[in-house]
This record gives C-alpha cells, structure tokens and sequence, in this order.
C-alpha cells in the first residue's frame, strides 16, 4: 500500500496530506505555523512512492538499553527527527513517527515483534502515522488537545484521542501531557526514562553534560518554537514541571539520534535548566525558581 501511496508528503515538516502530490499546493499548513518554517529553498513536496529506494531507514539500538531502538531516515527527511521503537514486556510502542516507510522497515520491525501501538509526542510527528498503523495493524495514541493539526482522514478507525493527563498505553508505559511547546505536548515514560520528542530539548552542552562541570552549563530547553527559538516563559515551564514531577527517571531521549542524556539526577537537571532558562528571562521571584527537587 505504501509503495503506492502518491499523498503528498511536505519535505520541510514531514507531514502527509491526503491531497494527491500533483495537486499540492504552494505551501504548507504545517510549515506556515509559528512553531515551523519555510526552508530557504522554498516548499517542496514528495510522496511514499516517490520516496522509494531514494530514501532508507536506519535502525540504531541505543548504547545502553537493548529494548531502544532509534528509526531515522538517510538522507536527511525533514528536520531529521526520529521515531523509537520502545521494548515493553507487553509488547513495542513506536514512539513518534517519521514519513518514510517501506519494506525493510517493516521487515525490521516485524522482526522485533512488530507494533502494539504507535504514540506521537505532538503535531509535527504526525507523519505519515496511519500508514504505519495500516502496516502493523496498531492504534495510535494522539493527544486529544492538538486534533486540529490533523491532516489526514482516519477511515480505519486507528487514532485514539487521548483526553486524560496522563494515560498508560501498555503496562508501565505511559503516556503523560507536559503541553509547552504544543498544548497537547507529551512524553513517554517507561521505568525509569523518558521519551520527549521536542517537548523538552536537549542542548548542545547537555549532549556532553561530563565535560561541563561548572553548573553553569544549560542541559535542557523548552520552546513555543522548536526551530525557531522562541523559549517559553516560567509560568508554562512550572505546569510543565509539575506534571513532570511525579515521574522518575535517570534518561530521557529526545528528539533526534544523538540527543540523549543519561545522569543519575536527571529529573534535577530538568528543573535546574528550567530556572535557569527563567532567570535569563529576567525573572527573579518566580515560583518556578522555589521548587526544589530530592
Ligand atoms: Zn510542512
Ligand atoms: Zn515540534
């Protein structure tokens, strides 16, 4: 189905349309947003069908846990996030989605177990989720908050809108609302880590948190506007963490193949790089900055 499937798939985003790619229009809904963008080169548009054999999927198991899996497409699709496959005892979540999908990602997949479900952190790893739902016959997990930036008809019936803060999707993986960077904006957490698509950023200095011993150093960002830069404002940072508060965890991958960091206090380090994202931003008396942590 897949190899057939001439939909329009907006290269800058990654978001499939149900319009049919000779009938794609001039720009983007996704992309014309404040939290995406316009590439300098202009909107350009593909489908799956277009995309076979010039694209490929690598499948990258994460260093430390054997039940993680990293799904990015070469070359480069979209802003070049990824989607993870996520080993529970009850089964494998895919953790976000990319655009491209075609027979050896299957193949790989099926090989593993295959999909009991598919979870998206927000809009703009909408992808192209129902051909990937169709091909391992799974549901997928959608904050109810965000349906509007929908862009494809659900005729099988996959999509499960999420109503609750927090929902578990199989036993010990849950599915908890951070909202930020978008209102319905969520993590996965299973035992003792957290998935985060881009609603908590990891930076640059976070990648290589050993050799920043100062605690100056920022760890982790959360923006309006992923790529754009816009930060959000403490009191959006202070529901964030209050939601977030009850969860542990040691790791937390976000969006793309190399942004993970692990450290015994993980949770520590996401409050401290709030207050410190608050304090730049000029506050001072904030209540953000009087939560405490341990
Ligand atoms: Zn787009
Ligand atoms: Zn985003």
């Amino acid at each position: 189905m897949f190899a057939n499937d001439d939909r329009m798939i907006c290269v800058s985003c990654g978001t499939q349309f149900d319009t049919p790619l000779a009938q794609a229009p001039k720009l983007c809904r996704m992309c014309m947003e404040p939290r995406q963008f316009i590439p300098p080169a202009g909107q350009q548009w593909t489908s799956l069908v277009e995309m076979q054999g010039k694209y490929k999927n690598r499948f990258e198991q994460d260093k430390e846990n054997p039940h993680v899996w990293s799904i990015f497409s070469r070359p480069q699709m979209a802003i070049g996030q990824r989607a993870i496959l996520v080993g529970t005892p009850a089964g494998n979540i895919l953790w976000d989605c990319i655009s491209y999908i075609d027979q050896e990602t299957i193949d790989f997949i099926k090989s593993r177990g295959g999909l009991k479900a598919i979870a998206i952190s927000h809009p703009h790893f909408y992808a192209s989720h129902l051909v990937w739902a169709h091909e391992f016959d799974c549901p997928v997990y959608l904050a109810s908050e965000d349906q509007e930036w929908l862009n494809s008809e659900d005729v099988e019936h996959r999509r499960i809108f999420v109503d609750a803060q927090e929902y578990e999707i199989l036993p010990g993986a849950n599915m908890v609302k951070l909202g930020g960077h978008f209102t319905g904006s969520s993590i996965l957490h299973c035992h003792d880590t957290i998935f985060t698509g881009d609603t908590i950023g990891i930076s640059l200095s976070g990648l290589n948190f050993d050799s920043h011993t100062d605690g100056e150093h920022q760890t982790f960002f959360f923006h309006y506007a992923f790529p754009n830069f816009v930060p959000l404002g403490p009191n959006a940072m202070l529901s964030m963490w209050e939601r977030l508060e009850p969860w542990n965890f040691t790791t937390l991958h976000s969006l793309f193949f190399v942004t993970t960091v692990r450290h015994p206090d993980c949770k520590g380090l996401v409050l401290e790089s709030m207050q410190r994202q608050a304090r730049f931003m000029e506050h001072t008396e904030h209540a953000l900055l009087q939560e405490t942590w341990k």
